[in-house]
């Protein structure tokens, strides 16, 4: 049966970049064999202007009857004097939510040949390839009791609560484990498991599912060190797991190393690996319109869709190998062009992959 993805191209650059990936996605159908159907709905800032609403019902729905979501970006200045329960941003949470997306995972890529778009010396990060899987539904942001109170002696106190169950320490190590298994089969589980009582069971349990995935090598790293070896030698690590808090930081960590946003993509997976895609950069307001931003984060979240939820491997790694094929050809968009270089626009990079995976994986 075909499977079915949802697009919600969005706001700002989300509809030129999904135009590329909607390309890309209509190639591997046809002329690959993708079984897949696709349907379009509005979220954020368009879905506001349209419905008055930045998730419609309409669009919930199809997006819980979809195989998988691709969501281009949200928000813009426009919508930025709304009232925050009906601005961009609710769109994307409230997906998050009603799909029950407790786990994100945030590649670190470092194309080789974009290894001088790196703030850090190219042999420390060409080549870099890591997985964060971060928990996404849990921990001290959405722990109670929460919030600040005003003692007898009037001073504030603040307080959030950092709070894990057994269960859920267990699914997302699972995630990451099985993550593993179609990779490097290393798993470091980050904690401060010397401090808070919280991540010393989170640790227990990583080391119980570790029992089960027998092929997998585990580590336990405390967070304030994993932050150090992020930077000193992020080639060390395979797939990173981690609590929501942690996973915020060192994920943001993490990407900078590759020092191009417009490349880094995106997944965030419920119970079942029903996902959603998208780039991690925003919706670009100050380039929107102009047919110059980077399409390939999308395109690249796309290769992320068909690994994780759509059970296709072969076109990931068909797709993967387009793209990287592309930039051995010298093809940048603006954000990745050397200076003094004459960069590509959105709709010419996204052919460019298109005409690579025709010629499977081969430009000439
Ligand atoms: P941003 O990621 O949109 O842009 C940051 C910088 O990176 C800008 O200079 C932009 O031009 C550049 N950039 C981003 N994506 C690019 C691409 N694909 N190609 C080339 N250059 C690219 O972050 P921001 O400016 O802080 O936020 C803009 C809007 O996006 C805000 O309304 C924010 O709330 C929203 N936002 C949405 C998401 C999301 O939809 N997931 C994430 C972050 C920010």
């Amino acid at each position: 049966m075909s499977k079915k993805i949802l697009i919600l191209p969005g706001d700002g650059i989300g509809p030129e970049i999904i135009d590329e990936a909607v390309k890309v996605l209509a190639c591997l159908r046809d002329d690959f064999g993708l079984d897949i159907d696709m349907d379009e709905a509005l979220v954020g800032g368009a879905a506001y202007d349209a419905a008055g609403h930045p998730l419609p019902d309409a669009t919930l729905d199809l997006a819980k009857e979809a195989d998988a979501v691709l969501l281009g970006a949200v928000g813009g200045a426009k919508w930025e004097p709304l009232d925050i329960s009906v601005r961009p941003e609710k769109g994307l949470l409230g997906l998050r939510a009603g799909l029950g997306l407790f786990a994100n995972l945030r590649p670190a890529i470092l194309y080789p040949q974009l290894a001088d778009a790196s703030t850090l010396k190219a042999d420390v990060v060409a080549g870099l390839d890591i997985m964060i899987v971060r928990e996404l539904t849990g921990g001290i942001y959405f722990g109670q009791p929460r919030g600040v109170e005003t003692l007898d002696s009037g001073e504030r106190r603040g307080f959030n609560t950092l709070v894990y169950t057994e269960s859920e320490v267990d699914r997302i190590c699972r995630v990451a484990f099985d993550i593993a298994m179609k990779r490097g089969k290393r798993v470091c589980s980050v904690d401060k498991a010397n401090v808070l009582e919280c991540t010393e069971m989170w640790r227990e349990v990583a080391t119980r599912v570790g029992a089960d995935y027998p092929d997998v090598a585990l580590s336990h790293m405390y967070v304030d060190n994993a932050a150090m070896q992020l930077v000193r030698a992020p080639k060390q690590f395979d797939v990173m797991v981690t609590t929501n808090m942690f996973g915020d930081i060192l994920s943001d960590c993490a990407a900078m190393l590759t020092g191009s946003i417009g490349m880094l993509p995106s997944a965030s997976l419920d119970a079942d690996g029903k996902g959603m895609y998208e780039p991690i950069h925003g919706s670009a307001p100050d380039i929107a319109g102009q047919g110059v931003a980077n399409p390939l984060a999308t395109i690249l979240s796309v290769a992320m869709m068909l690994r994780y939820s759509l059970d296709a491997a072969d076109h990931a790694a068909r797709l993967e190998a387009a793209v990287s094929a592309v930039l051995d050809r010298g093809l940048r968009t603006a954000d990745i062009a050397a200076a003094g270089s004459k960069p590509v626009g959105t709709a010419e990079m996204g052919d460019a992959v298109v005409a690579a995976l025709r010629a499977d994986g081969e430009v000439d």
